[in-house]
């Protein structure tokens, strides 16, 4: 028997279908699961960090590898009016760069988190973004960065000769 009107019922398959799959969001959910809590879009801090946790004096930003110009296996710079994109794409990292100097400089410690670590084929198990990211918001360490498991360097000690490729 179904109890919900189809009012509540459109309005349930809403709220599904707009559950955020961002990495942000993804992020977001997985540390307020372990008891953190935060606040929104600093918007009175330089470069507006996705999230606050002012008792740790610590931000987090969660950068789309696209827009941000990471250098990884998600960024493509796309084949039409590339001049425009890659102008666009440094403007970008030259403002993230200036909004990370003005956070250090205020002695606020900033959890870097890149998409490629939350999304896509190289992404880390969620629960290890979740748990390095609270690692850090719990710590006194300056800066940390998130990235997909491309950026791994990995043990070559006993194997040099199948890791002389790198
Ligand atoms: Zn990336």
């Amino acid at each position: 028997m179904d109890v919900h009107t189809p009012e509540q019922r459109s309005h349930n398959m809403t709220r599904i279908r707009g559950r955020d799959t961002k990495p942000e969001m993804l992020l977001r959910r997985g540390l307020h699961a372990t008891g953190l809590r935060f606040r929104l879009h600093g918007k009175h801090l330089p470069g507006r960090p996705d999230l606050v946790f002012p008792r740790h004096s610590a931000v987090v930003m969660v950068h789309g590898c696209f827009w941000h110009g990471h250098e990884c296996p998600m960024f493509r710079m796309p084949a039409t009016r590339s001049e425009f994109w890659a102008a666009k794409i440094a403007a970008n990292r030259a403002r993230d760069l200036r909004a990370f100097e003005a956070l250090r400089t205020s002695d606020w410690r900033v959890l870097t988190v890149w998409e490629c670590a939350v999304r896509g084929p190289t992404r880390l198990p969620l629960t290890e973004v979740v748990s390095s990211s609270r690692e850090f918001i719990l710590s006194d360490e300056s800066e940390r960065v998130l990235q997909g498991a491309w950026g791994r360097t990995h043990d070559c000690e006993g194997a040099s000769d199948k890791c002389a490729a790198g």
